[in-house]
């Protein structure tokens, strides 16, 4: 599948059409990961279509690019409403916490949601079919793709960092400086210890 949706791309162009599977369905460049549904609601119980998502670059938080996100979404009907189980996978940017350089890294999430088809069946996630039977994917991939995003990224497991002295990135090379003893976190234990 092609790339639909790029961000800055032309206003011109909001809608792609794309063929699946025999069923056409429209995905608006402006919200890629808006699904039109009405066609499983109406559908006998047990009837299921697949989603595929695959785009190049989306936006779902202010803070966050999602890059090559890819997945698929299968929406199944069943009584109580619309169940959707999706699996995705995107590169984000992320600062390593020791040597501060950006790099890229991949985050990978599944997920299972009830759209209700009214509040007697509703989960705890709250979410309920739209009238216009659409589901907007876009705040759970935001929710699920930022619980994801790492709290101390490292961009390799033995990265050295950055010299505490003249900020040289001891990945690159030494500069020949090290830590005085005494500003170690052992030598503080130590003094601790003494007392
Ligand atoms: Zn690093
Ligand atoms: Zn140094």
């Amino acid at each position: 599948m092609t790339n639909l949706f790029v961000k800055n791309d032309s206003p011109h162009r909001r809608f792609a059409k794309s063929s699946l599977a025999g069923h056409t369905f429209m995905t608006s460049l402006r919200k890629p990961l808006r699904l039109n549904v009405g066609f499983i609601v109406s559908a006998d119980v047990g009837f299921s279509n697949e989603f595929p998502f695959d785009y190049e670059k989306i936006q779902v938080d202010e803070e966050l690019d999602l890059r090559n996100f890819r997945g698929s979404a299968i929406v199944g009907r069943t009584p109580q409403g619309l169940l959707l189980t999706g699996g995705f996978e995107a590169t984000i940017s992320a600062q390593c916490v020791r040597c501060l350089r950006d790099f890229d890294y991949t985050i990978h999430w599944e997920m299972t949601e009830l759209y209700a088809f009214n509040e007697k069946s509703v989960t705890d996630s709250g979410l309920i079919l739209s009238d216009d039977a659409h589901i907007e994917l876009a705040p759970l991939v935001r929710d699920y793709a930022l619980t994801e995003v790492p709290i101390s990224p490292v961009c390799k497991p033995d990265c050295q960092g950055l010299c505490a002295e003249c900020g040289q990135d001891l990945n690159i090379k030494d500069c020949g400086h090290h830590p005085d003893q005494d500003d170690t976190p052992f030598a503080s234990l130590k003094d601790l210890l003494k007392n």
